[in-house]
Parts: C-alpha cells; structure tokens; sequence
C-alpha cells in the first residue's frame, strides 16, 4: 500500500497547524488532466454568452463569499485581514472582467483573392496553472479567468504552503455551475505535480508564477512537448525619485511599495532611488514614513503588515542584512515569523540591490542625474515594475520608455489593474496576465481560407 503524504499547513502568524491535506503525486496529476481532457471538448462548445454567464455567477460567489476566503487568505499567508480584502475584491473584478470579455475576444477577415480569409481564437485544451504562495487567490484568479474565458480547462496547482484559498474557490466554481472536470485543483510539491504538468503531453500550456529559478526549469522542461509557456517571475524594481517630485508624496507611499505583503511581491520597488541632490531630505522622510507602518496581528483591522510566510524564509530575508541599517522597525516577539521593515543605505552593486529578497528590505541608493538614474535602474537581470516619481510630465515619459521593464507607474506605486496588461521583460518572464493581453495566452490563432470562386 502507498504510503500517506500529506502537506501541513501552518498560520505564519502563530506557527498553530491549520490544515493537513492529502498530497497528490504523478498518478493524481495525471487522472486530474484526464479529467480536464474530458471535460474540455463540452466546454470549447459552451456557447459564448453562457460561459460568459458562469464567470459572471462565479465573479458573484466570490463576492458573497468574500470574507470568508479573505479571511482563509490572511491565516493562510500571514496577511493583514484588509490587505486580505482587498484582495479577494480583486478576485471577484478579475472575474467579471473575463465574463465581459468571452465574447469580445475576436478573429479577423483579411482581404485576399478569390475567396475569404478569417482568423479564430482556439482554445488550447488543457492548461496546467502553477501559481506561488504571495498572493494566492489572486494570481490563480489572473489565469483561470482568460483560460476558461478562452475555452480551455484547468489543472491548477497551488503552492504547497498555501493552497487553502485555491481549493475552497474549486468549490465555488462548482457552485457557480461550471461543469466537472473544467477545473482541478491539486495540492502537491511543485517538483512532483508541478513537474508532471510541465512534462504531460495532455497539457497544452503552463501559466507559471513563481521564482525565475524555477521558471527556468519550467520552461527546460516545457520544451520536451513544445509547450506554451506564460513565466511571471521574479523583480527587483526601481522606485525613482526625481529631486523635483513631490517628496513628501513619494515618501510616504514609498514604505508600501516594497513592505506590503510584507515584501512578499515580485513588484515590490525594493530599490529606491533618490537623485543625490534631494537625498537627505528624501530619506529623513521616508525613515519616518518607515517607522508609522502597523506591524502586527494580521487579524487586526489596522494591521499593514504580518509576518513572513516561514521561518526559512525568514531566514533567507535575514542574510541580506549585514551590520547596522539605516532604520529597522519593530515586529512582534514569539510565536509568527515576524520580521521587521529595513531601509539600508546601498550601491546597486550590493547584494541586497542585486537579489530578490522577498521580504520587508529595502535598498536606498542615490543618483547623479536623469541618465544616472535610468543607468542604475536598467542594471538588473530583472524587468517586471517600477515607480517614477517627478512633476516633470516630459521627464516622467522619457523615462518610462527608457526602463526596461513591463508595468510602470508615475508618480504612484500602483500598476496592477483587472483590465490593464501585466508582466515582465528580460529574466522577469514573458507573456501578459490581465487585460484583454492575457487572452493571446490562452488561444491559439487559426487561420481558415474559404473560396469564393
Ligand atoms: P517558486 O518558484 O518556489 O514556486 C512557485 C510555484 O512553482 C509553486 O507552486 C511551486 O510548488 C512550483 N514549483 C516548484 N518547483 C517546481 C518545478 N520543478 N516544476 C514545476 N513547478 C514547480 O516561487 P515561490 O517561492 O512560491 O514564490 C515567490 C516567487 O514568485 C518570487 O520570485 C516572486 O517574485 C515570484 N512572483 C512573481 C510574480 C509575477 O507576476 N511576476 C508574482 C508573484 C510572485
């Protein structure tokens, strides 16, 4: 008889044990895409306007059932109950966004001679669907919404530390009426069921988030199969302040930019820039900021950050901090993975400006000049988000088309919209998530020529 593997899922908070769930291996991978497989020649037919209906009704039961998974995300991941709001909120737009946009997703005719040339969008099939523990209901949200909306089916696979959140919405999407076997959800280490996904020639397609490590591996290992591959990797993004911004603005929205989610956020602005001339000003600014961030409880209302996601973790984010910072802010004692927010003074040579640290650290680096700037920004393998802070509407433009990186925002932090296109360049990953964009990952474009003569 096999033995009984099962994945203990503990609050980051109090370290309490909150779940232990059987963990699927190769052989429930492989009846789960079986089960997608079947389900997906009934699903491609679902007509436009009724598949379009069971998003809508799936966006709806996430809303009624809001607090309830906003409050299974916050024990699961440590996140403050709001954030956790927020969130699930987003969830529910992501949704509804997808229902209106099954049937705006169009072909084409092209002018040709002697007959009709015309382009449909295919679904692919099966799609296997990998997603992180940072923001897990949201980033699962980000690729069944486009999947199913396009007509595929779903194997997803949570990560293992965080998987509560993705099996209670599989209920929701049963309840919402969409059939079984559109969507499997499977609980299991990424290097047994993420890795069969990869290699499963049933699968059409990974959507993958999670570190460019393995984004690497999976992307090695999609090749076997010439599968589509859609990587939302890791970041090391700018936050750049311009001497002529508004300073106190950009300061004080500056802690939330990299220490929510605890740092946990592959668009947290980890760097921040500050042209040499405003620097003292800046930083005496932004220490203060720094320290009115709530830390603490994540069931508390007024709580912006919990701890960390695992002691390892912990740990990791700990060895990017040599000797005496800048600032370091108060965290819980005891019980909780707790780690305080960090501001050091660095040069984009340091390790801590180099590496994702995944955790509530933050570079602050100074420039000389707009060309400076944009230098030290570029100097990264990374290229997922950024922040540019100037009243300069000129200077704001230039250098938004100078940073080589997929999702911007000026004179805010904030770049991560239901209906606007997500992603990264260089080792951030490619393809888009969110938006109408997200759609070209999920389709196929089939080209059909009719004669007419
Ligand atoms: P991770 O790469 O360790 O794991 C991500 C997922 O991949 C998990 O579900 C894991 O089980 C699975 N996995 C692990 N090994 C695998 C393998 N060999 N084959 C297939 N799947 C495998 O990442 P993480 O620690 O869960 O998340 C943090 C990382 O995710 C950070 O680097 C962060 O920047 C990144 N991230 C990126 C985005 C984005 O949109 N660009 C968003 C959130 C997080």
């Amino acid at each position: 008889m096999r033995q009984r593997n099962t994945v203990l899922v503990v609050n980051p908070a109090t370290e309490e044990p909150i779940a232990d769930l059987e963990q699927a291996g190769v052989e429930e991978t492989d009846a789960a895409v079986a089960r997608a497989r079947e389900a997906f020649a009934a699903w491609r037919r679902v007509a436009p306007t009724d598949r379009a209906q069971l998003l809508r009704r799936l966006a709806t039961l996430v809303e009624e059932n809001g607090e309830e998974l906003a409050r299974i995300e916050s024990q699961n991941v440590g996140k403050p109950i709001a954030g956790a709001r927020g969130e699930v909120g987003m969830v529910a737009q992501v949704f509804h966004f997808y229902a209106g946009a099954v049937d705006k997703h169009y072909g084409e005719t092209i002018p040709v001679a002697g007959g009709v040339d015309m382009t449909f969008r295919e679904p692919l099939g099966v799609v296997g669907l990998i997603v992180p523990w940072n923001f897990p209901i949201n980033i699962a949200s980000w690729k069944l919404g486009p999947a199913l909306a396009c007509g595929n089916t779903v194997v997803l696979k949570p990560a293992e530390l965080t998987p509560l959140s993705a099996l209670r919405l599989a209920e929701l999407v049963l309840d919402a009426g969409i059939p079984e076997g559109v969507v499997n959800v499977l609980v299991g280490p990424g290097r047994i069921v993420g890795q069969r996904l990869v290699e499963h020639p049933d699968v059409a397609k990974i959507g993958f988030t999670g570190s460019t490590e393995v984004g690497r591996t999976v992307m090695q290992g999609a090749a076997g199969t010439i599968k589509r591959v859609t990587l939302e990797l890791g970041g090391k993004s700018a936050n750049v302040v311009f001497a002529d911004a508004d300073l106190e603005r950009a300061a004080a929205a500056a802690p939330y930019a990299v220490f929510d989610n605890a740092g946990q956020d592959c668009c947290a602005r980890s760097r921040i820039l500050v042209e040499r001339s405003a620097y003292d000003r800046f930083v005496g600014l932004l220490v203060d900021a720094t320290r009115g961030v709530k830390v603490g409880d994540p069931t508390e209302e007024a709580t912006e950050m919990g701890p960390l996601i695992s002691a390892q973790h912990r740990e990791t984010v700990a060895s990017f901090v040599d000797g005496e910072p800048l600032f370091r802010g108060d965290a819980p004692n005891g019980r909780g993975f707790w780690y305080p927010c960090t501001l050091v003074e660095a040069t984009n040579e340091d390790r801590v400006a180099r590496e994702e640290v995944f955790g509530p650290v933050a570079a602050v680096i100074p420039f000389a000049d707009e060309a400076d700037a944009i230098r030290i920004a570029n100097d990264t393998p990374y290229g997922l988000s950024g922040s540019i802070w100037t009243e300069n509407g000129a200077r704001a433009l230039r250098v938004a088309r100078a940073l080589e990186t997929g999702v911007l925002s000026i004179n805010s932090n904030s770049s991560v919209r239901p209906s606007t296109p997500f992603g990264g360049s260089k080792q951030s990953g490619f393809g888009r998530e969110l938006g109408m964009h997200a759609l070209e990952g999920y389709s196929e474009v089939k080209n059909v020529y009719l004669a007419t003569d």
